[in-house]
């Protein structure tokens, strides 16, 4: 009778683990990536490449890391994931949206992935000295109401394989897919820098702006008012065009 009970308790122990498991937001995040990478597909040479979490530096030392990246004859594809939940609201040409949770009693702001991603792709831009082959994708994965988002290529995770399929009116060959391919997984390989190295990196750039520098350019930063609120602008635009928005 005693091993009955004992067995009972310990399913019971084993349930609770998997439930606190599967309820972590690392997991959940990481359950999202897996999502994201299965509707992608593989690498098909000659047809398509994918690169999942490409953590690289630039040439000034800035880290940059991109969840996915899908190149197929119609172009390259820099996705962004965003791990939120309930109601979206956001402009492609604003710098904050924000998530409205627990029917409107909570609200988040947060920087616009569409701008954040485009940092991503300039600094890929640059890297592979290419232009107009690059397209713009942020997705939310989990069930997040996104029908207030007026953005291009804003997508929920149901709803991402249409990307695949999509006309950019490109048609690149499986030459110049590949030979992106090689040098993105290049740089991706040769980076040194560590997950960690690039989080610390994220923590260093937001003490400068706390203390009014440019984390780009080291020229002063000053308070502008947009319509959007308060902001940093480099002292040194246009030359450098780093802005923050003040939280
Ligand atoms: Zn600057």
């Amino acid at each position: 009778m005693f091993a009955f009970y004992l067995s009972i308790a310990a399913v019971c122990l084993i349930a609770v683990v998997i439930v606190k498991f599967i309820k972590s937001p690392e997991t959940r995040g990481a359950k999202g990536e897996t999502i994201v990478a299965r509707i992608l597909g593989r690498t098909i040479d000659g047809e398509q490449y994918v690169i999942h979490d490409l953590l690289f530096s630039d040439k000034n030392g800035n880290s940059c890391q991109i969840d996915h990246v899908l190149i197929n004859k119609h172009g390259i594809w820099v996705i962004e994931t965003k791990n939120f939940s309930g109601r979206i609201y956001g402009d492609a040409r604003r710098r904050e949206w924000t998530q409205v949770l627990a029917y409107g009693n909570e609200k988040n702001k947060f920087y616009n992935p569409v701008k954040q991603n485009a940092t991503h792709i300039y600094r890929l831009a640059e890297y592979l000295d290419e232009k107009n082959i690059f397209f713009n994708v942020v997705v939310f994965l989990r069930r997040a109401d996104i029908s207030r988002v007026s953005a291009e290529n804003v997508f929920d995770v149901r709803t991402l394989s249409v990307i695949k399929r999509r006309d950019t009116g490109l048609n690149l060959t499986p030459e110049q897919m590949q030979n992106f391919y090689e040098k993105l997984i290049k740089l991706k390989n040769e980076s040194r820098i560590t997950k960690k190295e690039h989080i610390a990196q994220i923590r260093d750039k937001r003490n400068k702006i706390r203390s009014g520098i440019c984390p780009r350019c080291g020229a002063k930063l000053l308070l502008r008012n947009g319509k959007d609120g308060c902001f940093f602008e480099c002292s040194n635009y246009p030359d450098c065009r780093f802005t923050k928005n003040l939280d």
